[in-house]
């Protein structure tokens, strides 16, 4: 049986981009059939809501979902701003379908090094961020201005159940790779940090095979810069992880290279996913075949990877995806003096073909 995949290409270079993913997956399995549907500003033009109902319907009946980018200028100024693509489309969608976990690889390519901001091998990192990403100050109540808006409130909660689930998920993801995992909070200060704390430790000892270790944000946020190399998963909340996996990413040099998943929970055995670059839709380069595309193929190795299990597959792209770049084939943004100009969809070849 075939396995469904939601294709959500979106806005800007959303659609170069994932065309590429796709392109990659069927050279490397004929087990996936793909079902495009509309999200972002383009839904908002042709239904009047970035996420309607149908691409919703798709979303809940696939296995996973592959997604480009949403957003631009043209959607700005939409009101009301529960109609704008970034949030009627992309924080939606995350709620509707309870992508509580993002998954964020930061792990700089050999042949890219040098587009490190940090001094030679010091750049070379392989870590991942798991953020919590439905609960926190992103989402508590109340959320408001008091004292004739002189005052405002944002609510940071998390409850129990909120932080086991996204720490079970870390130790999975740990468990792929070197079992280490530091889980970030600010438990000097805050009352929500010490539960999360005191929840990561109890289950650190019911899971004896991962090593779990506690470190503060800021001088998270300052390792990641001293030595990011001591670093294998990083397990935080929603407002730490949405910083700190940005941090984590640039130490890598280049945005078009770095995929995401947001995961759910498993529907029969496959763990739902969400698939996408880090980066947003590029409106400064869409439409001239300039975009990178690997962060979007990388983010089809991950849904391999995570919902459909197939690591073997997943190793081939990122193999690929090495080994193009290595031979010097670059798109503009990673450009370099002695290495060869090609636009997306050539690039997208190259590594289809190198799988
Ligand atoms: P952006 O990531 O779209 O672009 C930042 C810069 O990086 C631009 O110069 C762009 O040309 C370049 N860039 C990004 N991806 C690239 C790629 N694959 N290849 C080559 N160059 C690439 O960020 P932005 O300009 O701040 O945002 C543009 C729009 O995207 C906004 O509307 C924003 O809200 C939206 N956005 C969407 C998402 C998402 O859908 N998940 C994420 C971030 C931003």
């Amino acid at each position: 049986m075939a396995f469904k995949v939601a294709v959500l290409p979106g806005d800007g270079i959303g659609p170069e981009v994932v065309a590429e993913a796709v392109k990659v997956i069927r050279a490397v399995s004929s087990d996936f059939e793909f079902e495009e549907a509309l999200i972002g500003g383009i839904a908002y033009d042709q239904t009047g809501h970035p996420l309607p109902a149908k691409t919703l319907d798709l979303c809940h009946e696939a296995d996973a979902a592959l997604m480009g980018a949403v957003g631009g200028p043209k959607w700005d100024n939409i009101q009301p701003t529960s109609l704008r693509p970034e949030v009627g489309a992309l924080l939606a969608l995350r709620s509707e379908l309870n992508l509580y976990s993002n998954v964020r690889p930061a792990k700089t390519m050999k042949a890219l090094l040098t587009a490190s901001p940090l001094k030679g091998d010091h750049g070379m990192i392989d870590l991942c961020v798991v953020r919590e990403l439905t609960g926190g100050i992103y989402f508590g109540e109340p959320r408001e201005r008091r004292e004739n808006g002189t005052v405002a409130v944002d609510t940071c909660i998390y409850s129990r159940a909120e932080i086991e689930r996204i720490t079970l998920n870390a130790f999975d993801v740990a468990r792929a790779r070197r079992r280490e995992v530091v889980s970030v909070d600010k438990a000097n200060v805050l009352e929500t940090s010490r539960l999360w704390r005191e929840v990561v430790t109890e289950l650190a000892a019911q899971n004896p095979d991962v090593k779990v270790t506690h470190m503060l944000v800021d001088n998270c946020a300052m390792q990641l810069i001293r030595d990011p190399r001591q670093f294998d998963v990083i397990l935080t909340e929603n407002m730490f992880g949405d910083i700190l996996s940005d941090e984590a990413s640039m130490i890598t040099g280049s945005l078009g290279l770095l995929p995401s998943a947001s995961l759910s929970d498993a529907k029969g055995d496959l763990p739902f996913g969400l698939y996408e670059p880090v980066h947003g839709s590029a409106p400064d380069i869409a439409g001239q075949g300039r975009a990178n595309p690997v962060a979007t193929i990388l983010s089809a190795a991950m849904m391999l990877q995570y919902t459909f299990k197939n690591l073997e597959a997943a190793k081939r792209i990122e193999d690929a995806c090495n080994k193009v770049l290595e031979s010097g084939l670059r798109t503009a943004d990673i450009f370099e003096p002695g290495c060869q100009l090609v636009s997306t969809s050539k690039l997208g070849d190259a590594i289809a073909a190198a799988v």
